[in-house]
């Protein structure tokens, strides 16, 4: 049974009694073998490709009425970054499905050890609405690469592109090895329990932890991909302007409901009003008044629904913080303009839990020592930010604190570069994905030896090996 809002949509959600069947049938196709050949997995990832280029438009339109996000944050952090890595993973398949051969010593040398790359089985991917594409089929990329019959659960928050997905995937992939289960918690538990090899959860971290309860019953592996503050530091060795815009830029990116989005900011207070200044420039340059400022702008999208729009407000309205810039939503419109809020204390109720949305807390610091103090005193981050020219500032930084990602000199733009691996730490999640770390997570590394057991070579090594017989003698460890 749908929600409101999912049938407005008119997304039908799959019937609970479904889903155990679903499950056993993909499970069936695994141990048929259909999911082995790389050429196979290889179709269905072409087939994604097409899927997402045969329907840009259509899920431009869908993440529109989903999240009021502009064709441009679509097509360039979403359906370009999948096909990317649809195609990057084709083009490394082969070599990273290859079995390894480690040198393990003469002694081993005639047990040919090989670490083979083998599909977990059956795996579930449970999507969030806020990148409903990246996020949600990101992950069936390298279940399907790494050779594993998938079911894909989208998130109900954004019905419309969950509707889109659910109708598309026949059409292009493979249902024996591959499925769309839509729905909210009854359905998504349902899927929880049945049995799974591996569960790749994106969300927030009260639902992965119950995922990953339920996972343990199957002592079934998850990844959790989670979110929380991250933060950013602005230094007095930093170039004000590009940091300003930067920093709002990556806020006002899918109006901050990016789980990497910069949360707060601590600048150093030397350089608080000038980097202040040039956000305000930056502001105005991004949506200027002549186009009708930030309301007016197509480029700039909406808070999901009205229950987040209100959380945010409430923010707002708790805050004892400043606001510089922005504040003037709209509940009917669901619109929150990025907002600026300074002499924001550690205590404000913006700086509790994590935002997911277009507010940015400004709060000064005397010093990176201060800054990373601060960071430390509160839960590692899954992306930590810095704006620094002092190449001291910068060790002393990275060195000194804990998150999924740091990165120096831009926001969010880690998420792009495909070879590097991304995921939380602590309570940001755990496990990782894009690219090659993507194909990792959903592959077994199954250790296997050969050892001679027959003809001259089996002889010749049961002769060396003889010594581990008993009766045990002493001698024999010298051997
Ligand atoms: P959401 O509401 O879409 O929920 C995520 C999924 O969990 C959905 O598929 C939903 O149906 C399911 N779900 C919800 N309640 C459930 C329950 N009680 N039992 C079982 N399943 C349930 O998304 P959200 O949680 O609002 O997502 C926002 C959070 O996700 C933020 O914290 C954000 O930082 C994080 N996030 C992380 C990443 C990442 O890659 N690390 C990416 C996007 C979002």
């Amino acid at each position: 049974m749908a929600n409101p809002a999912d049938a407005a949509a008119g997304l039908q959600f799959t019937p609970v009694d479904e889903v155990p069947k679903i499950v056993a049938d993909l499970r069936a196709t695994f141990l048929t073998g259909k999911t082995r050949p790389i050429e196979y997995r290889k179709n269905q990832l072409k087939q994604l490709a097409y899927m997402l280029k045969d329907h840009t438009d259509d899920f431009v339109e869908s993440i529109r009425k989903d999240l009021g996000r502009s064709r441009f944050e679509s097509v360039f952090a979403e359906i370009m970054g999948a096909t990317n890595e649809i195609i990057e993973t084709i083009n490394n398949l082969d070599k990273w499905a290859k079995p390894e051969k480690p040198w393990a010593g003469v002694a081993w040398a005639m047990h040919a050890p090989t670490i083979r790359k083998e599909p977990k089985g059956t795996v579930l991917v449970i999507g969030a609405w806020n990148y409903p594409i990246t996020v949600q089929i990101g992950p069936v990329i390298g279940a399907i690469a790494a050779g594993n019959t998938v079911i894909l659960k989208p998130s109900e928050v954004s019905p419309n592109t969950a509707k889109l997905i659910a109708e598309l995937w026949p059409k292009y992939l493979d249902p024996e090895t591959s499925r769309i289960v839509n729905g909210g918690i009854p359905e998504t538990t349902a899927l929880l329990d049945q049995r799974f090899e591996h569960i790749f959860y994106t969300g927030n971290g009260t639902v992965g932890r119950i995922v990953a309860e339920k996972a343990a019953k199957w002592l079934c592996p998850t990844s959790l991909e989670l979110g929380g503050k991250s933060p950013v530091y602005v230094d007095e060795s930093a170039d004000l302007r590009i940091a300003a815009h930067r920093i709002l830029w990556g806020k006002a990116v899918n109006c901050g409901q990016t789980c990497i989005a910069p949360d707060y900011v601590l600048v150093q207070d030397k350089v608080q009003d000038k980097f202040l200044e040039e956000i305000k420039v930056a502001y105005k340059e991004f949506y200027p008044e002549s186009k009708g400022g930030v309301k007016g702008s197509e480029d700039y999208g909406k808070i999901v629904n009205a229950g987040h729009w209100k959380r945010l407000n409430g923010l707002l309205e708790g805050s004892k913080g400043k606001v510089v810039i922005g504040g003037d939503g709209d509940i009917n419109t669901k619109f929150l303009p990025p907002t600026i809020v300074r002499d924001v204390t550690a205590n404000d109720s913006i700086m509790q839990g994590e935002i997911f949305g277009p507010i940015l807390p400004v709060l000064s610091v005397s010093g990176v020592k201060e800054a990373v103090d601060f960071i430390n005193s509160r839960d590692q981050p899954l992306a930590l930010y810095l704006f620094a020219g002092n190449s001291a500032v910068k060790s002393y930084y990275f060195d000194n604190t804990r998150s999924g990602a740091a990165v120096q000199g831009d926001t969010l733009v880690h998420y792009a570069v495909g070879v590097l691996p991304f995921g939380g730490t602590g309570p940001s999640g755990y496990g990782s994905y894009h690219g090659k770390s993507n194909f990792d997570t959903f592959t077994h590394a199954r250790a296997s030896l050969d050892a001679p057991s027959t003809g001259l070579f089996g002889k010749v090594v049961e002769a060396a090996m003889a010594p581990r017989y008993p009766p045990y003698t002493d001698g024999n460890l010298k051997r």
